[in-house]
């Protein structure tokens, strides 16, 4: 996933972190899976509008490791009227465990070791933390209504009662039966045109673990943009959408040359409505994304590089616990990076690289650099996972993996990758074992001269930035930066020199504009650059903020309109915060609030609520 959550860390996981968990224990699932294992899963499921339900049943199909006589399965807000056992009519024993904040209760069902089929009947709740029920005033297109799912980390138990972590994996199937005007996907083989009936049938053959299971149901079209890849989105925004990703399959192309072959068949993106408070979610075969990345020139497509990384890194070999997150993400960013050079080039990956280093140098400042919550292995012991899934995983993980590259070299360091993805395709991963297979190739344990290069155990188990972080080198903006002091030396904007800058140089030239700057200065940006009217929600972000801070009243309007249109969470969080700085900026962004808010997912909302308490 791209853009997750931020919570700040709490003084019990400070405490908690002190004690870790044994390697592959699962804290945060009741699955017995250390005695049976769900196989498969063959959901049958009515998608209801107006009552905000799915409702139906949930085949799942065992094997036995040990002689049991109890499944013990996750649920979180699920409504069981029945369950049965293989093909049985009379009801199975069950019972439904207390609730436990943010894991749900413990669905235990008595079976024989002989059992083979569970058949759980139920429905989901209106309040489902994995379902999103759109109106349509909050679609692209105003005129139907909108369901997503967001299963990751531990949601997809609020949808499906299922074995809820990482280290279980299954294939499924699926018949959804929705309205006949609306399209069903999911994160498996997918249609491309509505059925006449609103029935669609699913097949996910590959095995996937739960938080990649995923549903979209809309007003959607298909384009194709390739033979193994396409797009869909609402019909006002298909074209564009078709438009902003036809690098897709080159991109596919990179990553295969890069760590091995595609393993799931096809690759395609859903665009979803504004109010999806995520970058892009890495469900398999189906990568649901932000329209905010369709900036009409192609700029932001680096949130799809990562999304389609997760194919190999997280997708086929995954985390098997979430302390283990960094697995998934750190390798992710390292492989978007890679997949960036080679469609683009380096010069472009090391303005990525820049910036990512700022970002994580920002955040281990605010969370702190002594914070348990800064190593990449992480304790969330007593905790929700999505306390701990800040950009340490994402970013301090791909700065252990550069260093890896840097001192390993790269045609070493590739090799060990794909040989890596090969051998555990498919299989689930804890950083120990990571640990031992980097250790066995490159001795960065067992060897003392590579141990003190690497120190491969302050990386991922203290916390903080060691002092070993490589250094990307930007000559680009270097450039910037001297356009920036010329400017602030007096250069009118229109004389500075900035032909061919993309996305991530205008972000940096605005990053580095002092916040002390005059507003006769913020106005002569926007006469040059046309700030105010660009299609790029990502400068927008950027710019707004000067804005405020310079209280330039021309760009209000248009801010407005911005934070009505854009729920993507890490794209409104830094405006509004700005905002709230001031006695009148904070009245100005409530009364815009008031109307934005119902557009908003709950993940935004809670957030953009703290702020203008
Ligand atoms: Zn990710």
């Amino acid at each position: 996933m791209k853009s997750l959550l931020f919570f700040l860390f709490t003084v019990s996981g400070i405490l908690m972190a002190q004690k870790p968990n044994p390697p592959g224990t699962d804290i945060h699932s009741f699955a017995n899976s250390s005695e049976v294992v769900v196989s498969h899963i063959a959901l049958d499921l009515s998608v209801n509008f107006d009552t905000k339900t799915l409702s139906g049943t949930a085949a799942l199909s065992l094997e036995h490791k040990k002689k049991t006589k109890t499944l013990i399965l996750d649920t979180r807000d699920l409504t069981i009227s029945d369950v049965t056992l293989d093909g049985s009519t009379s009801s199975a024993s069950y019972t439904l465990g207390k609730e436990v904040q943010y894991l749900g209760r413990p669905l235990t069902i008595t079976i024989t070791p002989r059992t083979k089929l569970v058949i759980v009947h139920y429905s989901t709740s209106p309040n489902a933390a994995a379902l999103q029920w759109l109106e349509p005033s909050q679609t692209a297109g105003k005129e139907k209504p909108f369901l997503f799912t967001q299963s990751e980390a531990i949601l997809a138990r609020s949808w499906v009662p299922c074995m809820d972590g990482p280290g279980v994996r299954m294939t499924y199937s699926a018949t959804i039966r929705t309205r006949p005007d609306l399209l069903a996907l999911m994160s498996a083989g997918n249609p491309v045109a509505k059925s006449t009936d609103g029935i669609y049938k699913f097949e996910m053959k590959q095995r996937i673990s739960s938080y990649l299971l995923a549903l979209a149901v809309g007003n959607l079209e298909f384009r194709s943009l390739g033979t193994r890849s396409g797009v869909y989105a609402e019909p006002g925004i298909v074209e564009k959408s078709a438009f902003e990703f036809v690098d897709l399959e080159k991109m596919i192309t990179a990553a295969e040359e890069l760590y091995g072959p595609y393993r799931w068949e096809r690759y395609d993106l859903l665009v979803l409505p504004p109010s999806f408070p995520f970058g892009g979610m890495e469900n398999p075969r189906l990568t649901f994304a932000t329209p905010t990345i369709l900036a009409g020139d192609r700029s932001l497509v680096a949130l799809i590089a990562h999304e389609l990384a997760h194919s190999w890194s997280g997708n086929l070999v995954t985390n098997a616990t979430w302390n283990d997150f960094w697995l998934n993400e750190g390798f992710t960013v390292y492989f978007e990076h890679r997949i960036m050079e080679k469609v683009y080039g380096r010069t472009y990956t090391e303005m990525l690289a820049t910036l990512t280093l700022k970002d994580l140098q920002e955040t281990i400042v605010s969370i702190g650099a002594t914070n348990a919550d800064t190593r990449l292995k992480l304790d969330l012991t007593g905790r929700d996972p999505d306390d701990g899934m800040t950009d340490i995983a994402y970013n301090k993980g791909y700065f252990f993996l550069r260093l890896c590259e840097e001192t390993f070299g790269r045609e070493q360091w590739d090799g060990f990758l794909t040989k890596y993805f090969t051998d555990n395709a498919f299989t689930t991963m804890t950083t120990e074992q990571f640990l031992k297979h980097l250790d066995a190739r490159f001795g960065v344990l067992s060897n003392k001269d590579v141990a003190s290069k690497i120190k491969a155990n302050e990386w991922i188990y203290s916390p903080g930035l060691p002092d070993n972080c490589p250094k990307p080198q930007s000559t680009e903006f270097e450039k910037v930066m001297s356009q920036v002091s010329s400017f602030m030396n007096g250069t009118p904007a229109s004389k500075l020199t900035t032909e061919g800058w993309t996305t991530h140089h205008w972000l940096y030239f605005l990053r580095n504009i002092p916040d002390s700057v005059r507003l006769e200065k913020v106005i002569e940006m926007d006469y040059a650059f046309n700030f105010t009217r660009s299609g790029n929600s990502e400068i927008l972000c950027e710019w707004f903020q000067r804005c405020i801070k310079a209280d330039y009243e021309t760009a209000f309007g248009p801010m407005r309109g911005y934070l009505m249109n854009v729920g993507r969470r890490k794209l409104v969080k830094p405006i509004y915060t700005a905002l709230a700085k001031t006695e009148k900026g904070k009245t100005w962004a409530k009364q815009v609030y008031e109307k934005a808010r119902p557009g908003y997912h709950s993940v935004t909302y809670n957030t953009i609520d703290g702020i203008l308490k």
